[in-house]
């Protein structure tokens, strides 16, 4: 793998990502250094969007980290609302209300939460914006596993054939939490 691209996909829980992550994401990441415990606090915000959506909880949130290490700055929010509009995945309707509140500008500083792996499409709409970074929770074999339909392609796919983007991303956090929200959502 080119070595300047920041990969730090794990499939592992949380847990072993607090043991085993920071010091690489410190290393290789341009946005600001983002402990562990600011990860899981700012997943917990798009757990929190997620409710709005009992039956296909996929919340997002933007966040543009502190650069003293503290808690960062919510930019945006979002929740699929796809019974609306088939594109507004969370991921989508977060990015709308971004653009909304601060317009088309800023997209490398901010890093996007969401409770599962961004889909193509919405993955493909964070590269083409230059997000500085994506991090989520269930992974697409996570999303499956629940019964949601979900395209096969990976984050990781994604970036990985966009040579041009070299973000973030990251995956697992508090992944427990969102595997059994969308085991348990409303059917
Ligand atoms: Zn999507």
């Amino acid at each position: 793998m080119n070595t300047t691209r920041r990969f730090l996909l794990c499939a592992c829980g949380a847990a072993g990502l607090t043991a085993s992550m920071p010091a690489a994401l410190q290393a290789r990441t341009a946005l600001p250094s983002i402990s562990m415990a600011e990860h899981e606090r700012c997943m917990r915000l798009a757990i929190a969007e997620a409710r709005g959506n009992p039956m296909y909880p996929f919340g997002a949130v933007i966040v543009r980290p502190s650069a003293s290490g503290g808690a960062g700055e919510t930019m945006a929010r979002g929740v699929n609302d796809a019974r609306e509009n088939p594109i507004l995945h969370g991921e989508i309707a977060c990015m709308n209300d971004y653009l909304r509140r601060h317009g088309n500008k800023g997209w490398a500083d901010m890093v996007l939460y969401t409770t599962g792996e961004p889909c193509s499409m919405c993955m493909s709409a964070l590269v083409w914006a230059g997000i500085g970074g994506v991090v989520f929770a269930s992974s697409v074999e996570g999303i499956l596993a629940a019964g949601i339909d979900q395209i096969r392609i990976t984050t990781r796919q994604v970036a990985e054939a966009s040579p041009f983007y070299s973000g973030l991303l990251l995956g697992g956090v508090l992944a427990a939490e969102t595997d059994k929200m969308f085991l348990e959502r409303k059917r």
